[in-house]
């Protein structure tokens, strides 16, 4: 596949020789897809969610974080596309750098597209250009069926909701519950 992948506002909002997140280079495709939800204690606290799809990881930032209630309606606003090795960024952004603050990995894994249009899997890419997509998580605590939807064409606001099936539950606190990283089993204040 010959793509080009921008990462160019990625890059400029952050100092290399001061952070240790890594620089945003060319895009590479894992086996399976994959995603992940990052806890970030920046000037407020929330969790940033990637998904890589065609060589980036898509992203967006979820202020309460994702839950297990399908009734729950989660905030994600739309952030910079991010580097593939982005995914599994623990650790501390120094203060004075764009997004300072702990940030450990929440939550995880890979997952299928299961966004349906006439009788067929619709491109993903496609799907979320037009503001609508369904994606079913296999991660170390996110399992089950997801569907986000931007609430208008302007603004890059969208909502996440868990939608019904056999993994929803009724008390969404898998983020009080589980705080710990996924990675390391660490909780956002021992990042270092
Ligand atoms: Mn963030």
């Amino acid at each position: 596949m010959n793509r080009k992948y921008d990462l160019s506002a990625y890059n400029e909002k952050r100092d290399f020789t001061k952070t240790s997140e890594p620089p945003g280079t060319t895009g590479r495709s894992s086996e399976r897809l994959r995603f992940s939800f990052q806890k970030h204690a920046a000037s407020t606290l929330h969790y940033d969610f990637r998904l890589e799809v065609d060589g980036v990881l898509k992203s967006w930032a979820v202020p309460k974080g994702p839950s297990t209630n399908p009734q729950d309606k989660r905030l994600a606003i739309r952030t910079e596309d991010h580097p593939l090795n982005y995914i599994d960024f623990e650790g501390v952004i120094p203060e004075g750098s764009y997004g300072a603050g702990k940030v450990l990995v929440w939550d995880i894994g890979t997952y299928d597209n299961i966004t349906i249009k006439s009788g067929q899997l619709e491109d993903l890419n496609a799907a979320i250009k037009k503001g609508h997509f369904l994606i079913e998580l296999h991660g170390k605590k996110l399992n089950g069926s997801y569907a986000m939807t931007r609430m208008n064409d302007e603004e890059e606001q969208w909502l996440l909701v868990k939608m019904a099936d056999e993994n929803a539950q009724s008390q969404g606190r898998i983020l009080e519950e589980q705080p710990q990283s996924a990675i390391s089993g660490k909780l956002i204040e021992e990042m270092k």
